[in-house]
């Protein structure tokens, strides 16, 4: 089971996103093995539905930097992204998306739409997949249980 120190904070930002009632998903944005930017979900908090934690890293780390994209920067991610985050990590020209948990009901990168495959996309990140996948599915699965209990 692989996993690294920027996948470990991804999951740090997931338990605290569920600790504060969202939907328990962190993201890392990292350039020249730095980190530039994390951030939990935060659509609740912020009344902002596209506030996810891909979005929400990527917003923090070009006001860090100063610049619309961030070219050569990677990307950690708990969970597949969606189709939109997908998106906004391919427009922010993203070097390597690495996501921990596959989504195989709301991901757009290896399910649903394969938003990397079809033509319109004209930058696509390297994606790997699987990186403490069982810690971030473990955080998504405990906090659904116990909104049901
Ligand atoms: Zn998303």
């Amino acid at each position: 089971m692989k996993t690294n120190q920027f996948m470990e904070l991804a999951l740090e930002e997931a338990r605290a996103a569920g600790a504060r009632g969202e939907v328990p998903i962190g993201a890392v944005v990292v350039l020249d093995g730095t980190v530039i930017a994390s951030s939990g979900n935060r659509t609740r908090e912020l009344n902002d539905i596209t506030a996810h934690a891909e979005v929400a890293a990527i917003r923090m780390a070009c006001e860090a930097l100063g610049q619309e994209r961030l070219t050569g920067a990677d990307l950690y991610v708990t969970l597949e992204p969606c189709t939109m985050c997908a998106a906004a990590i391919s427009f922010a020209r993203i070097r390597r998306l690495y996501y921990g948990a596959e989504d195989p009901k709301g991901g757009g990168v290896d399910s649903g739409v394969r938003f990397y495959a079809q033509p319109t996309c004209h930058h696509a990140p390297e994606v790997y997949s699987g990186m403490s996948e069982v810690q971030a599915a473990e955080i998504l699965r405990a906090f659904f249980q116990g909104k049901r209990d």
